[in-house]
């Protein structure tokens, strides 16, 4: 194997597990994000403190990398392409960012390819909502800088104009969601593709955060199927070199939708680590060192949960929770090893990896205790 240097740009968690994955591997990676305390940075002597938004800093870290990846979508896309163009190993593209970091190219993208969406219409500004005629309820969402739904808000009727977003936004349809999915596709540079079982995310709808993720999701096989091939052709149709998760929602007539996609590591593929044939995180490091993509097949069936970070008053009965998880044989802990703990901030998360009833009541007995509760 010839020596291959692997450049992150962000060092989140994402990155983290990235790097852990690469470690196996004997591959060295360098990781460039603003704040040197980001939770990545513990994992690498080749730290750059800098901005992966600037063109030149990012240019300047790459110099020293035969390959480039991403951990989160804020990044400076042109840079990404001008790497591509100089022949450094690049996933995903800058181009393929490009559409993806604007919700609004994102949905032109998937309406012009003929891939199934919520329909939506695109907005320039919150005046032009007002002079629309939407019909209520609809959802909306800022064209770039959301995040985690900071950037979504339900519209039930023209009074919530008022508090609308203003500049570019998508509005949407709101869907009669029977269930939300996501599917984790793996494509190297040869365009050899895996993907793996689709994830069933299930929400807790009044605080709008994720509960648990259940791998496989609980659906027919004839879905399951349908989901996977509408992953896979959305890849292709992107030309995304390295991973593509793809959201999606699951209607209560059968009918799926894609909601939207990130072409890196996701949230929904940590329970890989444990409970796929190769994880998220090696296919990506795979791909980027150009070794043979890996089998994407579920190993296990599990349950993901992530670790919020408590609030105040709260952080006793998060601890014992974790203390409850440790002492279990079937869990996996991860923490992320974030200094600042706000409330809701991702700090860490679990994976529970057995049949999928006892699954459900082990999380439901140790979050009955912790934290889910605690944020009553
Ligand atoms: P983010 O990128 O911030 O996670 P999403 O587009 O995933 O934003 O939306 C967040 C959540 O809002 C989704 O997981 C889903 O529950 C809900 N949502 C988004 N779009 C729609 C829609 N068209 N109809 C109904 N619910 C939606």
């Amino acid at each position: 194997m010839k020596p291959t240097t692997i450049g992150i740009l962000g060092g989140g968690q994402l990155a983290r597990m990235t790097i852990a994955a690469a470690m196996r591997f004997g591959i060295r990676c360098h990781v460039l994000d603003k704040n040197n305390d980001a939770p990545a940075a513990p994992y690498t002597r080749y730290f750059t403190q800098g901005d992966p938004q600037d063109y030149q800093t990012v240019l300047e870290f790459a110099r020293s990398c035969d390959a480039i990846t991403i951990d989160s979508e804020h990044v400076n896309a042109a840079a990404l392409s001008a790497l591509s163009a100089s022949g450094v190993r690049v996933a995903p593209q800058g181009d393929v960012l490009e559409i993806i970091q604007n919700k609004c190219r994102q949905k032109i993208f998937l309406a012009q390819a003929g891939f199934p969406t919520a329909p939506f219409q695109i907005f320039k500004a919150r005046i032009e909502l007002e002079a629309a005629s939407l019909k209520f309820p609809v959802v909306q969402k800022r064209a770039t800088h959301g995040y985690d739904g900071q950037g979504v808000i339900v519209l039930n009727s023209a009074v919530d104009l008022a508090r609308a977003f203003d500049g570019e936004s998508v509005i949407e349809e709101k869907i009669a969601i029977a269930k939300e999915l996501a599917v984790i596709v793996a494509t190297d540079f040869a365009l050899n593709r895996v993907v793996y079982d689709p994830v069933e995310m299930v929400f807790d709808v009044k605080r709008n955060i994720l509960k648990y993720q259940l791998a496989p999701a609980a659906i027919d096989v004839i879905t399951m199927r349908r989901v996977q091939e509408l992953a896979l052709s959305v890849a292709e149709k992107l030309g995304v070199h390295g991973l593509l998760a793809v959201e999606m929602f699951l209607t209560h007539q059968g009918e799926i939708l894609i909601n939207e996609m990130a072409p890196r590591p996701h949230n929904s593929g940590h329970h890989t680590i444990e409970a796929a044939a190769t994880s998220q995180y090696e296919n990506l490091v795979r791909i980027l060192t150009a070794l043979p993509v890996g089998n994407a097949a579920t190993t296990a069936p599990s349950l993901m949960l992530n670790l919020l970070g408590p609030e105040l008053g709260a952080e006793a009965q998060f601890e014992a929770m974790i203390t409850a998880a440790l002492k279990q044989p079937n869990a996996h802990v991860h923490l992320y090893g974030k200094r600042e703990v706000r409330p809701y901030r991702k700090l860490g998360h679990i994976t529970l990896v057995g049949e999928r009833d006892a699954l459900i009541r082990q999380y439901e007995d140790l979050s009955s205790g912790g934290v889910i509760e605690a944020m009553e």
